[in-house]
């Protein structure tokens, strides 16, 4: 699957070596769990390609598993959006399609059994109590009066907890480890709350909920999982996640944890990316402004140069942040590769050629990817009035400027040599709304034959052919490098220039262009038509990337 040699890393380093000691009998069985409360967003790429990757370039196996035990946050909608992602990304599960929620009898199980054992309990306190008495880092937490209930009351109170005689809140059932452990995990965790809320899968039929902490570990453990893989911030969930599977006595995976993935100008928290959505600052979960891989979808990024992108961060244990530079620059070499070259006028400006005959239209031949012989040519009209790039004229143009003016002479790309004979005005504002211009028809495809120099090349496209097209122009969605850390919050960065809508003219072969497909618009930049507003009575197109690639400029220097 990989376009690269397989990368190697700590991780890789650790599954070689419990192979080489038959630590799990020589498998490899990984799995990506997410929980079901919003869409996937480049970060968990990072973990989908690690755990599928790992499992591909060992020929083991990769579970994708719902960890779905809080009915509040879930819904079927992130399910589907979820499971869409990993395909789109390339990634098969084949059979292995899990639910933690198809786990509860079983976790249930096992709570009555730590609590037959004497390792956990009712408690009363409220959620506030509790916090109080947990202590600190630097101080020690108290116990509950509760905690030294029998086990027959633990039992009788569990049984009623879940056949719904409490109210939401009134108790938990709880771990009994140790008030004083310096791991604050480890003071008496939460096993289950009491919540009468229906789940997305299971219906009524539950009202009391595992706790991430408990359900966790004992879904790796029924699934067979040899090699657990995590983030940081769970580095001091394991002795607890080893607690409870030692007290069930049940298997072990091995639990190894990497940092996140941060990327600059991005928020990352699928917290952060539902207030977005929720107050509107963008257009949903798969705005081609957010970092979800919906998102990045519509944006015209592919799966490969996601992928590409996950290969080369690569896996550390340290937390950083990529430049999101790196992450354009992937999707520019892969459209580079792949997207045909088009002509598009964004701002259009109006040209007539004085000396060309009205009503004659030429087609021209047009390099469809100088970067794949094979792609071909096509033909592209040309005519007397054509629309240029209003950037593409200077009335008065500053030094370096090799493009329109008056008396100056331009290129235009596939088409003839043309020289700016006068310049139509509005009235009122001294805009500029025309050109009048000559073309030499010796030059036909461009070359001079006396062999006068001519610097600038434009694009074009013939105003009588040209199709309209609704152009969006995407910018970052924040201001600043690290829109997660300011205070009072991302919304207080955002760009207010994110997102600038156009209407421009294409050439006509982009007519009926099918939904999600990727050109390059010569000297623009990378554009795909979008998924769900594009059709063949209205071309949409979103801005993938400009051209122009900082990362590439990056990398030279160092
Ligand atoms: P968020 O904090 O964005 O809400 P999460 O960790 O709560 O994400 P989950 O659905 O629990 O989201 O994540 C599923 C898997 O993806 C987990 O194994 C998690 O470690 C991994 N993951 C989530 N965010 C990142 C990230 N930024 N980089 C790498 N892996 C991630
Ligand atoms: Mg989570």
């Amino acid at each position: 699957m990989s376009e690269q040699p397989a990368p190697s890393d700590f991780i890789r380093d650790i599954i070689d070596e419990d192979i080489r000691t038959n630590r799990f009998g020589g498998r490899v069985h990984t799995r990506f769990p997410p929980e079901p409360n919003g869409y996937l967003h480049i970060g968990h790429a990072k973990s989908i390609c690690l755990n599928f990757g790992i499992a591909a370039q060992y020929h083991g196996l990769c579970n994708l598993r719902f960890d779905d035990t809080n009915p509040t946050k879930e819904e079927q909608e992130y399910v589907d959006s979820i499971l869409d992602s990993v395909r789109w990304l390339g990634f098969d599960w084949e059979d292995r399609l899990y639910y933690a929620s198809d786990y509860f009898e079983q976790m249930h199980e096992y709570a009555v059994q730590l609590i037959k054992a004497g390792k956990a309990y009712v408690d009363d306190l409220s959620a506030d109590e509790i916090r109080e008495y947990r202590g600190t880092l630097t101080q020690p937490g108290r116990e509950s009066p509760y905690r030294n209930r029998s086990v027959e009351e633990n039992l009788d109170l569990f049984a009623r907890m879940r056949a719904g005689e409490f109210e939401d809140g009134s108790r938990v059932l709880r771990a009994k480890i140790d008030m004083a452990s310096p791991n604050l995990n480890m003071r008496d965790p939460v096993m289950y709350r009491i919540l009468h809320a229906d789940h997305h899968r299971t219906g009524s039929k539950w009202c009391i909920y595992p706790m991430y902490d408990w359900a966790h570990g004992i879904e790796d453990s029924i699934e067979g999982i040899t090699h657990s893989i995590c983030t940081l911030e769970f580095e001091d969930h394991r002795p607890l996640y080893d607690w409870f599977l030692d007290q069930l006595g049940i298997y072990h995976p091995r639990q190894i944890e990497f940092a996140r993935l941060n990327l600059s100008y991005t928020v990352m928290s699928k917290r952060k990316l539902l207030q977005l959505v929720e107050k509107g600052y963008v257009s949903g979960w798969d705005d081609p402004r957010m970092p979800t891989i919906a998102g990045l979808r519509r944006r015209g990024y592919t799966p490969s140069s996601i992928r590409d992108f996950c290969d080369r961060i690569g896996v550390a244990k340290t937390d950083s942040t990529i430049d999101i530079a790196l992450l354009e620059h992937c999707i520019r070499e892969d459209l580079n590769r792949s997207a045909p070259r088009v002509m598009a006028v964004l701002n259009p400006l109006r040209v007539i050629i004085d000396n060309y005959p009205e009503g004659q239209t030429e087609e021209l031949d047009a390099i469809n990817n100088p970067e794949d012989p094979a792609a071909g040519t096509r033909k592209v009209p040309f005519s007397r009035v054509l629309y240029i790039e209003r950037d593409d004229f200077r009335e008065q143009p500053p030094p370096k400027f090799f493009r329109l003016a008056p008396g100056r002479e331009v290129r235009l790309r596939y088409a003839y040599l043309i020289t700016c004979i006068g310049v139509k005005k509005d009235e009122k504002t001294g805009e500029v709304v025309e050109l009048h211009c000559t073309y030499d028809p010796a030059t036909r495809g461009g070359d001079a034959p006396d062999g006068r120099k001519v610097r600038g090349t434009i694009h074009w496209v013939s105003a009588a052919h040209a199709l309209p097209a609704e152009v969006r122009l995407y910018d970052r969605l924040f201001t600043v490098e690290n829109p997660g850390d300011v205070e009072g919050g991302c919304e207080s960065v955002i760009n207010p220039k994110s997102l600038e809508v156009l209407t421009g003219y294409v050439e006509p072969s982009l007519a009926g262009a099918a939904s999600g497909t990727s050109y390059q618009f010569e000297r623009l930049g990378y554009f795909c038509t979008d998924l769900k507003d594009s059709s063949a009575q209205r071309l949409v197109f979103n801005r993938t990337v400009p051209l122009r690639d900082s990362w590439a400029k990056i990398e030279k220097r160092l």
